[in-house]
């Protein structure tokens, strides 16, 4: 397809955006000498995963349907047998028979969990098929701002606290695992990892392998990759450990668009406010969640959406992005424009490869975005339609 051949909205990736970031984790791979998972969580768009696969170890899932998926579409004749990782707060029993079919790497939330399920994946672990793990939680909060992203918070559910190891790591487990970090550099992991080498060393001692989460920033312009991959480096020596990180958001990080129509153009009390077909409750819910203002090509510059009126600007307008649902809130944004758009304008949200598609929903009875991959090529015909949603999508998931 052609460009103006598209069909709002529609979540576009870009392919050589993709490769860019997949070029970058890589070379911390090689270098470094550890294994690089993709966070399906993050990023599901399977049509990318033999591309992805030629590039990082495997895949860690969040859930069953996620590492069934790994399972049927993740490899490449590069990668032919990747890695499949699972984490899951807690295993369901029927689906641990499952998961030992056809996972890799199973990472227990607790001691109780991890015994729970022993007789199921025991036999694996002892044939050499499955590798287990214990996700700790080293209690050393890096964040701030965003509390629903920090499993370090008071009250967290998420890996076990020093308190509560036994002296010993329990038979069949030879990794650990912390994830704590959400869009960081280098330095939080590094003080994160001082407070394990701290607390956690007799168990350092012990381990095989080590996985340091996601939440690193690595493909973003000002990470620190060369003292990422010392770091990396000196781990492995000083604790004898192989090293995996499972970043999300760094794989497609900055490789996908959203494009939306502008339908109508309403006067409110302040600002003028576009109606868009793109919706943030149901297309980007990152933006109300978080929440964050998703960055907007041409925009001069931008504002949280919930926020009153700004000052009369030199320069431009300044107008809301909502959407077309009945949530009052499903706004996106406010957002100074060079000039005011026309009804039937397309804009351009950026950074919506990731978290946008593996979270959205129908609410409202609203058609879910187009995807679309921008293939790598000069070609005006270099955009592949992936995926149309209809309404038996919506219709098929409620009764
Ligand atoms: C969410 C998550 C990731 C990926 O995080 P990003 O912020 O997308 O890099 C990795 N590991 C675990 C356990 C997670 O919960």
């Amino acid at each position: 397809m052609k460009y103006h051949e598209l069909k709002t909205p529609s979540y576009i990736v870009q392919e050589g955006e993709l490769i860019k970031n997949l070029k970058i984790l890589n070379r911390v791979q090689r270098e470094a000498g550890c294994k690089v998972l993709l966070a399906e969580k993050a990023f599901s768009m399977f049509r990318v995963y033999p591309l992805i696969a030629d590039y990082l170890a495997g895949t860690t899932a969040s859930g069953i349907y996620e590492a069934r998926l790994a399972h049927e579409e993740f490899g490449s004749a590069v990668n032919p047998h990747p890695e499949n990782h699972v984490f899951e707060p807690a295993f369901k029993p029927d689906e641990m028979i499952e998961l030992c079919g056809i996972a890799d790497h199973l990472y227990f939330n607790s001691l109780a969990q991890l015994e729970a399920h022993r007789h199921v994946w025991e036999p694996y672990e002892k044939a050499g098929k499955m590798k287990i793990a214990l996700r700790i939680n080293p209690e050393h909060s890096t964040q701030e701002g965003h509390a629903i992203y920090d499993p370090c918070g008071p009250g967290s559910r998420l890996g076990i606290r020093r308190s509560k190891i036994p002296e010993r790591l329990p038979a069949g487990v030879s990794g650990l695992h912390f994830h704590t970090l959400c869009e960081q550099g280098l330095n939080p992991l590094i003080e994160t990892f001082r407070s394990v080498e701290e607390n956690f060393a007799p168990f350092l001692e012990e381990a095989e392998w080590i996985n340091l989460g996601g939440g690193h920033h690595i493909t973003r312009d000002d990470y620190d990759v060369e003292g990422l991959i010392a770091f990396i480096k000196e781990i492995k020596e000083k604790w004898h450990v192989d090293v995996y990180l499972e970043p999300g958001e760094a794989i497609a990080l900055n490789a996908g668009t959203l494009i939306t129509r502008v339908l109508d153009i309403v006067e409110t009390s302040d600002l003028p406010t576009l109606i868009l077909d793109a919706s943030a409750a149901c297309h980007m819910p990152d933006v109300l969640e978080m929440p964050y203002t998703p960055p907007l090509f041409k925009a001069l510059a931008s504002r949280g959406g919930t926020e009153s009126a700004p000052e009369p600007c030199d320069e431009g307008v300044w107008v809301r992005l909502a959407s077309r649902t009945c949530l009052a809130g499903d706004v996106i944004g406010i957002y100074r424009l060079p000039a005011l758009p026309k009804i039937g304008d397309i804009l351009t949200f950026g950074d919506m490869a990731i978290y946008s598609m593996v979270k959205n929903n129908t609410f409202n009875g609203m058609a879910l975005p187009d995807i679309v991959l921008e293939r790598d090529l000069e070609d005006e015909d270099r955009f592949e339609l992936v995926k149309r949603f209809g309404y038996e999508d919506f219709k098929g998931r409620l009764s």
